[in-house]
């Protein structure tokens, strides 16, 4: 890798067609008729099922001339075993396309389905990168809310129910074909879910802007997603029915996904993969609560600290730009509704050490701008664990 940014290789060829605009859903028959597919398996989750969005799909679906098979028991967090469920029935059903209706866990799990249909076995033979045997089924992709970035990712996040890890499988080919975004679909997203997404965006952003392995097209993606969800996070909790600030969230959190597929993330990342293994905390939570603490450590380091600048220079303010992002990324945790001390999540001292033992080692950990090893995921939590402003829990 090189040390200078600038000379860094990178290549783009655009594997995911991305569909942006209000009432974009309704383009879905002409989208699937592009792919050429006879039969389709719809993936999505009992919520989206209740709010009418998955019966407007399958409708949608049918009307391009293809069988539908309907999976819609798609559970937070997907474990291998849940995939491997969705794989067997798609492959019964004869499957030419998976089309995935959800957040992250409805694209993944359709993700990670589409790449064992045809190379068989268990998820765990697939934790890395290219380990299929055969083609990935093709997937369009229709997030309904703001955050994974997974619509226009080449991996999916599968958790190992044996170990709590949260396995990283990808190959060249598992990119959805398409990435369907219709800001309409999060008009009805509960507060809790905008807030999640929005902090896990949030941190794709930040941790792709500064990363070790970014590239010129990296940063490209990485501060225009920071532009667009830290000018409307705040808005879409506010006023949940502001479409256009609910489109910027949707095109920021794509954004973000399209940084980390050229960049990869950090230490923030590193440490919330560890609360979710040892913690109830869902992963924009942890990553969002991780987040101000390792900007702050990251600071440590002056050419570290002047690319975070940049980004507090992003925001509106007189402090100095890199306190400027602490203190918004302090913010927007509170106007989450999340305490910011990492006890108030049940996490004690002597729990520092395991989590910062599991955080070392995360992939995700090397890519970290200033290195990370155990003692120093220690520091980090030990700053986390009773908050570094007063404690509000
Ligand atoms: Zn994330």
């Amino acid at each position: 890798m090189d040390s200078d940014v600038r000379l860094r290789p990178f290549e783009r060829e655009g594997r995911t067609r991305v569909v942006y605009g209000p009432g974009a859903l309704a383009r879905l028959p002409e989208l699937v008729r592009a792919q050429g597919a006879k039969s389709i398996v719809l993936v999505t989750d009992r919520g989206l099922v209740e709010a009418g969005h998955a019966r407007r799909v399958e409708e949608l679906l049918a009307s391009s001339g293809a069988a539908v098979l309907v999976v819609d028991d798609v559970v937070e967090d997907p474990a291998a075993a849940e995939v491997e469920l969705c794989a067997t029935a798609a492959r019964a059903f004869s499957v030419e396309l998976f089309v995935a209706l959800g957040g992250g866990s409805a694209l993944d799990t359709a993700k990670g389905a589409a790449m064992l249909v045809g190379s068989g076995g268990r998820m765990q033979d697939l934790w890395g990168h290219g380990k299929t045997r055969a083609p990935v089924v093709p997937m369009i992709a229709i997030p309904t809310t703001a955050g994974t970035g997974s619509e226009v990712q080449r991996y999916a996040l599968i958790t190992d129910e044996a170990t709590g890890q949260k396995m990283a499988c990808g190959a060249e080919d598992a990119a959805p074909r398409v990435a369907l975004l219709d800001p309409e679909l999060t008009l009805t997203l509960p507060e809790g879910v905008s807030a999640h997404g929005g902090l896990d965006a949030l941190g794709h952003a930040v941790e792709t802007a500064v990363t070790r392995a970014r590239t010129p097209l990296s940063d490209l993606f990485a501060l225009e997603a920071f532009r667009l969800l830290a000018g409307n996070f705040a808005q879409v909790l506010a006023e949940p029915q502001d479409l256009a600030a609910r489109g910027a969230m949707q095109v920021g959190a794509c954004w973000a996904g399209l940084a980390i597929e050229h960049s990869m993330l950090g230490a923030a990342h590193a440490l919330a993969n560890a609360l979710t293994a040892r913690f109830p905390l869902v992963h924009g939570v942890a990553v969002g609560l991780m987040l101000p603490h390792v900007v702050r450590f990251n600071a440590g380091e002056p050419a570290t600290r002047a690319r975070l600048a940049e980004l507090g220079r992003l925001l509106p303010g007189t402090e100095e730009p890199c306190a400027r992002l602490v203190a918004f990324l302090e913010r927007a945790l509170e106007r989450a509704g999340l305490p910011l001390a990492l006890e108030c999540q049940q996490v004690r001292a002597e729990d520092v050490g395991p989590l910062a033992e599991f955080a070392a080692r995360q992939w995700t950990a090397q890519f970290n701008p200033r290195p990370v090893g155990r003692a120093e995921f220690e520091q980090i939590l030990g700053s986390a664990l009773h908050g570094a402003r007063s404690n509000l829990c």
